[in-house]
């Protein structure tokens, strides 16, 4: 016998989300409606809520549900180091290693040719807007060990040059091809603790 409608159209809808297959929709959707109708609202509401309030940081494109992140504004960090990231789940990542201390800038991409992506699709003049503006003595280049994640930082490098500021790149112990957020903690914070300085890899890699 088949599920009622209902039962069958929210189990659809849950199967849509990553990870969650055919049995596990079934059971989230009988634990719905199992439960009180204030916690579906709950939930409901809760997802709303993100789609309608997240947004990026107006500093660095971190996401936040406030116009500056809870990093931008911590006036504990280090303000002269600044890491640059693909994407808000790599600031996550790096963070919870607990072992960074200065702020972000999230690219909101890579270049990626293949898919039609170039730089001018990445917040890279706000990264510069951000060097001329502040007080920014490094900046750490955290992309992916992967193709594009390298070609972004080559031309990151290429651009930051002329500004004077120390530039390095975070290697060491990510495997190459490999995605920032897959790190495990220990590998990610070694890597930041041994940033290389760009100067030799800018030339590796344009060989
Ligand atoms: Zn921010």
């Amino acid at each position: 016998m088949a599920y009622p409608k209902l039962i069958e159209k929210l189990m659809e809808q849950f199967a849509k989300l990553p990870g969650v297959g055919r049995r596990s929709a079934e059971r989230m959707a009988f634990w719905i409606l199992n439960h009180p109708r204030e916690e579906a609202q709950e939930l409901a509401d809760s997802i709303l809520k993100l789609k309608d309030g997240l947004r990026f940081c107006r500093i660095c494109n971190n996401l936040s549900d406030t116009e500056i992140c809870l990093i931008c504004s911590d006036t504990n960090r280090d303000e002269g180091t600044v890491c640059v990231v693909e994407d808000p789940k790599d600031v996550f990542a790096i963070e919870r290693t607990g072992s960074y201390r200065g702020h972000y800038h999230v690219l909101l991409g890579t270049i990626a040719p293949a898919e039609g992506r170039g730089p001018e699709d990445l917040k890279i003049p706000q990264l510069l807007n951000r060097i001329s503006s502040t007080q920014i003595r490094e900046v750490v280049i955290a992309t992916d060990a992967d193709n594009e994640g390298e070609m972004t930082a080559l031309y990151l490098t290429k651009q930051l040059k002329s500004t004077g500021v120390k530039i390095s790149r975070i290697g060491l112990g990510i495997p190459v091809g490999s995605s920032l957020e897959f790190a495990d903690m220990s590998t990610l914070s070694m890597s930041l603790k041994a940033r290389r300085p760009i100067g030799s890899l800018g030339e590796e890699i344009q060989e």
